[in-house]
């Protein structure tokens, strides 16, 4: 057994040790093959035409929100039960940030809170909604995209926990998260603690050509190097009067970009661990189950992640009655739980915008009873053993 049982974390194979070791000696660390390889094969993996890969999902999140046109003063909706990281794109863009309420059965977006505040508006005071697949449960992005057609909305999928994960549509066909079937962009991360590593990461995936351009502009400074696409005269790129060819030296910013991008060695990572993420998707739904058959029934939990179809499980979230006594329990086992998430609207800079306590009850309700167990799949079969029992073992002894 491992000294600590954290609730999530990374595996490294030699094959991906091979991988990373044939980047760092190739003659591209940067800007090289790999990283088209990794966007080509998870644009695959999730369904999708197009993927770009990024430095991190904060970095994807911000170039979504640009590549939308969020300006200062409009308004975009998502959840409170998330990481930060899903509201504060639109503050990068200088928009404003308007949280709906969660769905008490399955933590994600509440979609009756969001045509809600839709409705209370005028047509126009809202430009999106960042819907978040949170904990690996595919949020139904069909629902949502009816309404965000209703109300002239795009739709950013906040998909860092779901990769791999999917819902069933109206059709009862599967629809992947990240697909982007029912959503403008997607976006995914690639933190150690989530279903892919590759230390720093990041990914957009879209359908839009458009978008995707854009997205790749964007991520390098805004400079394109296409001889079709110039604005400056070959005249003006060579220094010479009557010259009608661009030189191999040319390019040219087009607009305010950033430097967001992967490196070869972190793609060849990605891509090295994508190669089996739904053997870890299999045994993340192992785990579920066994969590799902050891409480369900319990007295002391109030709810629990449950087994249900298509989710990718990031997270196994249980609500129950004492969590702080549980989680300090734990953690004297050397199980180190988490909780996911403190409600985002209640964050000192968010409630500096003007939100409060009581602004959103469910949200609220689950933030002080949520508990986040271990869940990755090289957690053993003994681990998650010791981490049921000491559950149990706590709730026995306290009652
Ligand atoms: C991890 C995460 C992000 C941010 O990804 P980074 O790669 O850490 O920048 C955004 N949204 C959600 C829901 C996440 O879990």
């Amino acid at each position: 057994m491992q000294s600590v049982i954290p609730y999530g974390r990374q595996h490294i194979t030699e094959e991906d040790l091979a991988a990373v070791r044939e980047a760092l000696l190739s003659d591209y660390l940067t800007q090289g093959p790999k990283i088209l390889e990794f966007e080509e094969k998870f644009a695959e993996y999730v369904g999708a035409n197009y993927a770009v890969a990024l430095s991190n999902g904060t970095a994807a999140l911000h170039l979504c929100a640009i590549a939308l046109g969020v300006k200062p003063g409009q308004k975009v909706i998502t959840t409170p039960i998330t990481f930060a990281a899903s509201a504060n794109c639109v503050r990068y863009c200088g928009g404003e940030v308007v949280f709906g309420d969660i769905d008490p059965e399955t933590y994600l977006l509440d979609i009756n809170s969001v045509r809600r505040l839709l409705e209370e508006s005028p047509i126009g005071t809202y430009h999106g909604i960042i819907p978040v697949d949170f904990a690996g449960r595919a949020v139904d992005l069909e629902a949502f995209q009816s309404l965000a057609e209703e109300f002239d909305l795009w739709i950013i999928e906040d998909a860092c926990h779901a990769p791999g994960g999917y819902f069933k549509t109206s059709n009862g066909e599967a629809s992947r998260c990240g697909s982007g079937e029912f959503a403008d962009l997607a976006i995914f991360s690639f933190h150690p603690v989530k279903h892919i590593a590759s230390g720093e990461g990041g990914m957009i995936t879209t359908n839009d050509e458009g978008l995707y351009q854009k997205l790749l502009q964007l991520r390098t400074h805004g400079i394109i190097k296409d001889d079709e696409r110039y604005s400056n005269s070959p005249e003006f790129a060579a220094g010479q009067e009557g010259e009608t060819i661009y030189p191999a030296w040319y390019m040219e910013m087009q607009s305010l970009g950033y430097n967001y991008r992967i490196t070869d060695f972190q793609a060849a990572l990605g891509l090295s661990q994508l190669n089996r993420a739904d053997q870890g998707i299999v045994r993340r739904r192992e785990i579920a189950k066994i969590y799902f058959e050891a409480f369900k029934g319990l007295d002391f939990v109030k709810g629990q992640s449950g087994v249900v179809e298509g989710h990718a499980y990031h997270l196994y979230v249980l609500e129950v009655e004492n969590r702080l006594g549980l989680y300090n329990y734990l953690r004297e086992q050397r199980i180190f739980a988490q909780i996911h998430y403190i409600p985002c609207h209640l964050m000192p800079y968010y409630r500096d915008l003007g939100w409060q306590e009581g602004d959103r009850f469910n949200a609220e309700t689950y933030y002080k009873h949520c508990i986040s167990l271990p869940m990755y799949p090289t957690l053993t079969q003994e681990e998650q053993e010791f981490v049921i029992t000491q559950v149990i073992k706590f709730f026995n002894n306290e009652g």
